[in-house]
């Protein structure tokens, strides 16, 4: 066996980056920037108001209750053509650039018109500067927008949308094979036969990646046949940038996969046995020109999606560009006690963490069970890593992988 942090190294050294793309705009959210990009365009781009109300000079407004003559309307996408002399007002619309000579903009609210419309009286004093958005308040021509690595999230894409950016230089969302193995697997909803099971891991995966901002590729299901599993790993290789395949990587009789990836991988491919339990077995190589990762996971569901979080999703990552691999983790106190056996292995255990009232996260509950059942797992929110030759106790502090955040802060069921 082999420890997790070898096999885990093995894996992220043998990776580089995917080659950036000219991307379009829309599609670039969760991708990782490959480029700098600086302001082209001052934002605000021209002295506006930011209230609905009337454009005039503060120094008209010295006596604290003027009246004013309404030379006219201005609104937002209207050109600025109109000029204020002493005495002189505009109703302005919120957006609407600042006509010349004015200086602040009383909301509509603080005024009162009169009824004809050609006067308006100000009860207050004004400021120069009221009310009004200056050019280059939130962006300055010249200044970085996003710089590589930076990943995309709604805000950023806003800002280059506000500067007119259609397309961006940026690693796109890297697209993964998905091959489930095994002569028991059925793709339908027909009924089962006996010995037959359905495909669980094909599904899986696909959601896990799409979860993860990674597009899958369903390569479908394969027989337990060195042929048949070569020709569809080869295949995945050729159109994705990435492969997983699960089951075969054991020790049975019919465990082709591992042979295979051996084979596709040459020397960049390695079978181990990983002291982690869950998910012991795992075969990973890089293949062809481009080193394209092929991993190949045990078949065992509960094993298949740790094996996902330990390995393939911080491996993704990684192709993709991201700085930060690795998933939230955090302290947490053990609110039961998880024995467990010294058997030379890390241990991942799905759990239930919530924060309590005290501000601290909490283990609530642990799903304790065979590496085949996984609809136990449903509700967990975090893996808790249990070191060999520690017994943790009720009141004891574990690390936990954070899989879903929201549902630290969510009301428990039990
Ligand atoms: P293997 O790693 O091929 O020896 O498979 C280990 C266990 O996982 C066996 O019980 C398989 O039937 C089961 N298994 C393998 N692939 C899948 C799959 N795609 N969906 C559900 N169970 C699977
Ligand atoms: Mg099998």
């Amino acid at each position: 066996m082999i420890s997790f942090r070898e096999a885990q190294d093995f894996v992220l050294d043998s990776l580089n980056v995917l080659a950036p793309e000219r991307l379009a705009l829309g599609d670039v959210l969760g991708c990782v920037m490959a480029e700098e990009l600086t302001a082209r365009e001052a934002v605000p781009g021209f002295t506006n108001s930011s209230m609905d109300g009337f454009a005039l000079r503060a120094q008209d407004l010295s006596t604290g209750s003027t009246q004013l003559k309404v030379i006219g309307s201005i609104y937002a996408g209207d050109a600025s053509s109109s000029h204020l002399v002493a005495g002189q007002a505009m109703r302005i619309m919120t957006g609407a650039p600042l006509p010349d000579g004015a200086d602040c903009v009383c909301m509509i609210e603080q005024v009162s018109v009169d009824p004809t419309g050609q006067t308006v009286t100000i009860n207050k004093v004004m400021t120069a500067g009221e009310n009004v958005r200056y050019p280059g308040e939130d962006i300055k021509i010249g200044q970085v927008l996003v710089s590589p690595g930076d990943e995309m999230d709604s805000l950023r894409l806003a800002v280059l949308a506000s500067q007119g950016f259609t397309s961006v230089l940026a690693n796109r969302r890297v697209r993964v094979g998905v091959l489930s193995t095994g002569n028991e697997l059925v793709r339908s909803d027909r009924s089962l036969t006996s010995g037959e099971i359905r495909d669980v891991n094909g599904p899986l995966l696909m959601s896990l990646l799409d979860e993860s901002g990674f597009t899958g590729v369903d390569l479908g299901v394969s027989i337990d046949n060195h042929e048949e599993i070569t020709r569809r790993l080869s295949e995945g290789v050729r159109d994705c940038d990435a492969v997983i395949s699960t089951g075969g990587v054991s020790v049975g009789d019919v465990d082709h996969v591992k042979l295979v990836i051996g084979e596709l991988g040459g020397e960049h491919a390695r079978t181990m046995r990983v002291a982690i339990k869950p998910a012991k077995p795992f075969a990973f190589a890089t293949v062809g020109e481009r080193r394209t990762p092929i991993f190949g996971l045990p078949g065992n569901p509960v094993s298949t999606r740790v094996s996902f979080e330990l390995f393939v999703r911080p491996a993704l990552r990684r192709l993709s560009g991201h700085r930060r691999i690795e998933r939230l983790t955090l302290d947490a106190i053990l609110d039961l006690p998880l024995p467990r056996d010294d058997d030379g292995k890390l241990h991942f255990v799905h759990v239930v963490a919530r924060v309590h009232s005290d501000g601290l996260v909490h283990v609530e509950r642990a799903i304790r069970h065979g590496s085949h059942l996984l609809n136990a797992l449903v509700g967990a929110n975090a893996i808790a890593m249990l070191p060999d030759g520690t017994n943790p106790l009720r009141g004891d502090v574990l690390r936990v992988i954070i899989l879903d955040a929201d549902q630290l802060v969510t009301e428990s069921s039990t």
